[in-house]
């Protein structure tokens, strides 16, 4: 395997942990929600909140807007942050109520690059949320990049990047623009980053050592 070549990582990984089937949500606007209350936090956090939108019937750009800051800090209370990340849901609610009529639809209409420029005007939204919800609601090939995908291609690759947005454009120069490709790939790093290359990487387990820089030339004996 040449350095780096992201196809062959990408078929190694998907060989091993197969489908991811991301994101786990019923509709584009709760893909929305999910991304935000993500932040900092592991995701069955994130489901508790959303299932609690769900009981109070609050999972909806009205229902969110009908609630006061405090209430719906309430409800989302197992995410962490909860005074924060109230705050940004309700600017994100109110951002697509007064610029598209409340229509994702119409807001996703938008190229990827306005979306993203629109997605990271907004409070509370950074480039690993506003990726995730280019590519997981709007269905348009957006690299996500996490501390998962840097802490990855350092070790696998041995590559550093200046920023996440040059490690996102190196992955998308490398890979074609496909939404499915874009979707699994992200999912699977982040499955590696969980069980394998964590902080202390468990090298020896790793499903892909044999092709990874950093097993190759600090791990094996
Ligand atoms: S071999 Fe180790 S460093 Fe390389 S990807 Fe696997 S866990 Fe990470």
């Amino acid at each position: 395997m040449k350095r780096c070549d992201l196809l062959t990582l990408y078929k190694s990984l998907y060989e091993f942990f197969g489908p991811q089937h991301w994101w786990p949500a019923q509709s584009k606007f709760e893909v929305c929600i999910g991304a935000i209350l993500t932040q900092n936090t592991a995701w069955r956090n994130v489901e508790k909140a959303i299932a609690n939108l769900k009981k109070a019937n609050k999972l909806s750009l009205e229902g969110i807007l009908s609630l006061s800051e405090k209430e719906l800090a309430k409800l989302i209370r197992s995410a962490g942050y909860y005074n924060q990340k109230a705050k940004k849901l309700k600017a994100f609610c109110s951002y697509i109520k007064e610029n598209y009529e409340g229509s994702l639809e119409k807001f996703f209409s938008k190229s990827i690059h306005e979306l993203r420029e629109e997605l990271l005007s907004l409070h509370g939204i950074g480039s690993e949320t506003a990726d995730s919800i280019i590519l997981y609601a709007a269905d348009k090939p957006s690299f996500v990049v996490d501390a998962y995908t840097e802490r990855i291609i350092e070790r696998f690759c041995n590559l550093r990047f200046n920023s996440r947005d040059e490690l996102k454009k190196f992955f998308e120069s490398k890979l074609p623009k496909d939404v499915k490709l874009y979707n699994e790939y992200h999912a699977l790093l982040v499955a590696l980053g969980k069980h394998f290359c964590r902080k202390k990487p468990l090298c020896l387990e790793c499903p892909i050592n044999k092709k990874c820089y950093h097993y190759k030339n600090n791990v094996k004996a």
